[in-house]
């Protein structure tokens, strides 16, 4: 191993950004010297939480407070003494060789790839995230393109033109999970904006294979809650049925791509395993002109062919206790890549990152005892904490007045879910990315409390 140690970090989402800050801060209190470097497919950093709320209403995406250009936070870095931290943007990682330690990089440009290059390393954090069988959500990964926050910001329009066309007259949401309920509370919120200018609200149909709605949170408080205020506001719900493609060619139809209104035809099934189904039972929807599959996340690994480091059926990097790979002491992951059985959250990734961090620490200083895992996050835990109930999480619901927190529903009196979202949530959010100085400092009081 060199004498100065050799960090590379692959994704510059919350996770790799909570390791890098929690490494720079150690290494400054120490006056160690280091080498980061930190690869991110983008040119900017986001957080995924407030995609929704952009999609359906993409005047909020502005600089001050959506993202954070890469190159504004090297320089940040760069103006303290003794170290530098290297952020590759527009390129992402291509094939990893933990035989040499080194690390293959694609540079992008476009819609091409103009260039190659390898690192070396002596630590690697793999943070790369997942991303959703539906469009907007996240920036697309698996296409060759240098997403922008321009570019992002066109999306953003696209849905929006989509969402609010005379055309679009039925919405399909399968999965009534917290990403699928939230989704469905943004568009009640465009149905009362398509009221209020003359325009026909479109149909909103979801369907959820559970017993209960955000069933992570086993209650049936919160179910009965959710449940009520999306049928009072005109969604029809199938509970304990799984979607289907009518017809499984429109899947890869090329139409779909040029025109996404092209309408797509949808039956219903009973969640009941290799069951015998009569006709009768299988319900065909009305033709949707916009379906969004809530469920499941796919990892972003398929780079990882061929390089030993293991991951579970679905592509999920497996870890130990100590976010280390199987069989790759110096090789770590967090995040929403990892096979850690709880919820993906925001939250959960900066506790790992801070661990993670720590661990490299240690490891780079010869001490053989590294932390274990972070406190596992209640399964219902979000973003925002409430001030005044202390425990008790809340998550955005669009407009749903009120928050769901642990097995129990907080009301707000007079506020919505979303506006607590956009003022305190979004402004911390915002604070931390946009200040790493305070992120830098914040974490670095835990880690020398914990080193
Ligand atoms: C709509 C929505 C709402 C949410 N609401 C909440 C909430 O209220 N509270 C909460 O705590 N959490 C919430 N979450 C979850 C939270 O956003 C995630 O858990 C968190 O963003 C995970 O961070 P990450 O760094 O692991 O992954 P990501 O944020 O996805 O970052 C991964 C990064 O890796 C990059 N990347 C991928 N592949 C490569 C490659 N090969 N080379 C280089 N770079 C690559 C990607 O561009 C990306 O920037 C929400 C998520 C969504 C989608």
């Amino acid at each position: 191993m060199s004498t100065q140690p050799r960090v590379v970090i692959v994704g510059g989402g919350v996770a790799g950004l909570s390791v890098l800050s929690t490494l720079t801060s150690h290494f400054v209190a120490k006056s160690q010297t280091f080498n980061i470097t930190l690869i991110e497919k983008k040119n900017f950093t986001e957080s995924s939480i407030f995609t929704l709320r952009y999609m359906v209403n993409p005047q909020e995406y502005h600089h001050e407070n959506s993202h954070v250009l890469l190159d504004e936070l090297e320089k940040t870095f760069d103006k303290r003494n003794g170290y530098s931290v290297k952020m590759i943007s527009h390129s992402q990682a291509s094939k990893l060789d933990t035989e040499h330690s080194k690390i293959t990089i694609q540079q992008l440009d476009g819609n091409s790839i103009k260039g190659e290059e390898t690192i070396e390393y002596d630590y690697l954090i793999l943070a790369n995230g997942c991303r959703y069988k539906t469009d907007y959500i996240k920036a697309n990964i698996e296409k060759i393109e240098s997403v922008t926050p321009q570019s992002r910001l066109h999306e953003f329009h696209q849905f929006y033109d989509k969402i609010t066309s005379k055309e679009n007259d039925h919405v399909v949401i399968v999965g009534g999970g917290a990403l699928g309920i939230q989704l469905a509370g943004e568009l009640i919120d465009v149905n009362q904006w398509r009221g209020k200018h003359g325009l026909e609200p479109f149909k909103i149909t979801l369907v959820h294979s559970r017993k209960l709605l955000r069933d992570r949170s086993n209650s049936e408080t919160a179910h009965n809650y959710i449940y009520n205020h999306l049928v009072k506001n005109g969604v029809e719900v199938f509970m304990g049925k799984r979607a289907f493609y009518k017809d499984v060619s429109q899947l890869v139809s090329s139409g779909e791509e040029t025109n996404p209104l092209i309408k797509k035809e949808i039956v219903l099934k009973p969640n009941i395993p290799n069951a015998e189904l009569t006709s009768e039972q299988v319900i065909e929807l009305p033709k949707a002109s916009m379906i969004f599959w809530c469920g499941g996340m796919i990892p972003n690994t398929e780079w990882l062919e061929g390089s030993h480091i293991a991951r579970n059926s679905q592509g999920f990097i497996q870890v130990n206790d100590f976010y280390q790979t199987v069989n790759h002491p110096n090789i770590f992951s967090l995040g929403d890549v990892t096979d850690l059985p709880y919820e993906k959250l925001a939250g959960s990734a900066v506790r790992e990152g801070i661990t993670v961090g720590t661990n490299i620490v240690k490891m780079s200083n010869f001490i053989q005892q590294i932390k274990k895992v972070a406190p596992q996050f209640s399964s219902t835990a979000s973003m925002l904490k409430n001030k005044e109930k202390s425990g008790k999480f809340e998550l955005s619901l669009g407009s749903i007045n009120g928050l769901i927190g642990k097995k129990e529903i907080i009301e707000v009196k007079g506020q919505k879910a979303a506006d607590i979202m956009t003022e305190k949530g979004r402004n911390r959010a915002i604070g931390l990315l946009r200040n790493p100085e305070i992120f830098i400092r914040k974490f670095g009081e835990f880690i020398q409390s914990n080193l």
